[in-house]
């Protein structure tokens, strides 16, 4: 299952580590978009969708300014739907934490990591530090609250969830160059009738996608612990689930159900 606060977690320790490494953009796209996701879910349950897929980190930002309080141009606060509200705890009183969202500066990231149209000419630009700065101070949210320090990312778990992060974010700037009009057509296909393959009485019918939400992920391989998580290549979003991150959650996935069933 994919955790929205991990892979921001992720993604943001990656960018802290070095800001100019190699994805940066759809590295800081899946960071701010998963954390952002995670905010405006807990907050207002369903804002964070549109159909069968979570909205771009532009549509989410759109959510905080419409809901949120603007206490300087371009920052807004959120109040904690789940934390302390000025309760006493142990003689001492808490406050309620409040989510800083600096709009502004994430928009401004934005436009430095998504391709834009008609910009060939452009220089490329690079994310600042205010850029990292400001996810970072995203942590403070309940929905998140990420221990940063816990990733090495050298370790190849980190690495195969960090370029399947890089993949993501490509499929995700896919759909959005397809337009609303194109993608209207592909949600409404019926991919079961028309991909499910049958091969010596064993049926193959596509898998959910996790990007966009269609059961339009066609299989190649699957995992080596349990038989069942398939890697492939989703033909409504483009993305590619590969072997290496579907094996990973094999394993994970075996791991979770021996524990829950120990005589298995
Ligand atoms: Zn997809």
């Amino acid at each position: 299952m994919h955790d929205r606060a991990l892979d921001y977690a992720r993604c943001t320790q990656a960018l802290r580590e070095d800001r100019e490494r190699p994805g940066f953009a759809g590295i800081f796209d899946e960071a701010l978009t998963n954390a952002l996701a995670a905010i405006v879910a807990a907050r207002w349950p369903g804002t964070e969708m549109r159909g069968s897929r979570v909205k771009s980190a532009s549509e989410l930002l759109d959510v905080i300014e419409e809901h949120g309080e603007e206490t300087e141009v371009g920052v807004f606060e959120l109040s904690d739907p789940h934390g302390p509200q000025g309760q006493e705890l142990f003689g001492r009183r808490i406050g309620p934490v409040r989510t800083t969202v600096r709009v502004g500066v994430f928009r401004e990231g934005v436009a430095i990591t998504q391709p834009q149209r008609h910009a060939r000419l452009q220089v490329a630009l690079l994310l600042g530090d205010e850029h990292v700065a400001a996810l970072m101070e995203l942590n403070d949210a309940s929905s998140l609250r990420a221990p940063f320090a816990e990733f090495d990312l050298e370790q190849y778990e980190q690495r195969v969830a960090l370029a399947d992060s890089v993949e993501r974010a490509r499929a995700r700037t896919y759909i959005e160059t397809l337009g609303s009009e194109e993608w209207a057509r592909r949600e409404a296909v019926d991919y079961e009738a028309d991909y499910t393959e049958i091969e010596d009485d064993e049926r193959y019918a596509p898998h959910e996608c996790p990007v966009c939400g269609l059961r339009s992920l066609i299989e190649t391989r699957v995992d080596s612990y349990l038989g069942e998580i398939a890697a492939g290549t989703c033909v409504a979003c483009s993305y590619v689930k590969t072997y290496d991150v579907a094996d990973l959650e094999g394993r994970d996935e075996a791991l979770d159900r021996a524990i829950a069933d120990p005589r298995r």
